[in-house]
C-alpha cells in the first residue's frame, strides 16, 4: 500500500510512521515529491491489511492510504507521481532535455573508442556507450575486452568529459564494473537474471534495464522492481525491440511501449533503435519515432568504420550519419515541446 502524507506532516511524523510500519514487518520506501511525501509499505503479510490501512488513515498526518494492486509497486506511477530524474555526471536523465547515449557496440581499441567518443560528443551526445563484457548468442563471437575495455572507456571519459554506460552480465563483476562506469547496463538476455538484479539493487549505481526480448511490459516492470526493492531507485528502462515472427528486422521495435510505460511508471524511458531494428537505414526513422512517442533518452550505436566493426556493424551509424540524426531529432524534440 502507499500512504500519502498531508503537506503539514513533519520529519518526526514520517519517522514515527516508518517505525510503525517496520514493526509490522513492512519494507518501507519513501518518495519525496515537490509537494507531497509518499510512503510505500511493501511485503507485509496479507492478513489484516484492511484493518491496518484503516488504523493508519486515522493518523492526523496521513491524508490517504491507497492499496497498490499491481505486481510492481515502487516503480509504479502511483508511488511517485512525478517523473524521476536521474543525475549522472552533470546530465539530468528524465527531464525536458532528450539525452543521447552513443558509441560503439563494443570497445575494440583505445583509438576506436576515443575517436568515436570525440565524434559523438561533437555531434551533441552527452553519454558514451561501449561494451566491455559482451553477451552473445554464439559462444564463438567476440565477447569484449573486459577490464581493459573499462580502462579505455575511462580514458575516453577523461578526454571528452562524457560519462559512460557499459553492460554488466555477472554478479561477480558488479563491483568491478561499478568502479569504472557511470551507468550499468543490464542487457536483454539478463532481464530476468534475478541474482544480478538484486546485486545491482544493493548498490546505488544508476542502471539501464533493457527489455527482455520476449518479455511483456509487466514482466519488465517487475524486473525493475527487483532493483528498486533493494533500495536502488536510479533505474531507467530501455526498449530495444522484442522478438516477433518478423525476420526482416533483427527485432520488432515496440514504439507503443514508450507511451504505455509513461502511464505506468515514473522511471525514465530509453529507446534503442539500433538493436530494435538491426539495420542502419532503419535506425534514424525509428529514432525519430521514439522521440516523438516520448522517449527520454536515445541510445544509438556509432562506429568510425562500421564495415570493420567486430560486432553489430550492420546497425552502426557512421559519425556523419549520427550528426545528421542529431539535427533531425532536435526538430522532432521541438515538435513535442522538448529539446536535445
Ligand atoms: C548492446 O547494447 O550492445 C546489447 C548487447 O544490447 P541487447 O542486450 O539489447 O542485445
Ligand atoms: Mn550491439
Amino acid at each position: 500500500m502507499i500512504i500519502l502524507l498531508t503537506p503539514a506532516a513533519t520529519e518526526g511524523d514520517l519517522q514515527e510512521l516508518v517505525q510503525n510500519l517496520e514493526d509490522r514487518g513492512y519494507g518501507v520506501h519513501i518518495s519525496k515529491g515537490v509537494e507531497k511525501t509518499i510512503v510505500g509499505a511493501i511485503g507485509a503479510p496479507d492478513q489484516d491489511k484492511a484493518i491496518i490501512a484503516e488504523q493508519l488513515s486515522s493518523f492526523d498526518y496521513v491524508e490517504r492510504v491507497i492499496p497498490i494492486l499491481k505486481p510492481y509497486k515502487i516503480v509504479s506511477r502511483e508511488f511517485h507521481p512525478d517523473k524521476s530524474i536521474i543525475r549522472v555526471g552533470g546530465v539530468d536523465i528524465g527531464g525536458q532535455k532528450i539525452v543521447v547515449m552513443a558509441g560503439p557496440c563494443s570497445v575494440e581499441s583505445e583509438e576506436q573508442t576515443i575517436e568515436t567518443a570525440k565524434a559523438v560528443k561533437a555531434a551533441g551526445a552527452s553519454i558514451l556507450r561501449g561494451g566491455a563484457f559482451k553477451p552473445s548468442t554464439s559462444p564463438y563471437s567476440f565477447h569484449g575486452l573486459g577490464e581493459d575495455a573499462l580502462k579505455i572507456l575511462a580514458a575516453a571519459r577523461e578526454v571528452t568529459g562524457l560519462p559512460f554506460i557499459t553492460e554488466v552480465m555477472d554478479t561477480r563483476d558488479v563491483e568491478l564494473v561499478s568502479e569504472y562506469a557511470d551507468i550499468l547496463q543490464v542487457g536483454t538476455r539478463n532481464m530476468t537474471n534475478f541474482s544480478l538484479l538484486r546485486e545491482i539493487g544493493n548498490s546505488n549505481k544508476p542502471v539501464m534495464l533493457k527489455r527482455g526480448m520476449a518479455s511483456t511490459i509487466e514482466e519488465w516492470l517487475q524486473a525493475a522492481e527487483y532493483i528498486a526493492n533493494r533500495g536502488n531507485y536510479n533505474i531507467m528502462l530501455c526498449e530495444r525491440g522484442i522478438r516477433t515472427f518478423e525476420t526482416f528486422t533483427r527485432n520488432t521495435f515496440d514504439v507503443s511501449a514508450i507511451p504505455a510505460l509513461f502511464g505506468l511508471t515514473h522511471l525514465p524511458i530509453v529507446a534503442d533503435p539500433s538493436h530494435g531494428t538491426g539495420r542502419v537505414h532503419l535506425v534514424p526513422p525509428v529514432a525519430r519515432a521514439a522521440v516523438v512517442a516520448g522517449a527520454d533518452v536515445l541510445m544509438v550505436e556509432v562506429h568510425p568504420c562500421p564495415e570493420k566493426a567486430l560486432k553489430d556493424g550492420a546497425q552502426s551509424l557512421t559519425p556523419d550519419m549520427f550528426s545528421t540524426l542529431m539535427t533531425e531529432i532536435g526538430l522532432c524534440a521541438r515538435a513535442v515541446g522538448r529539446f536535445v
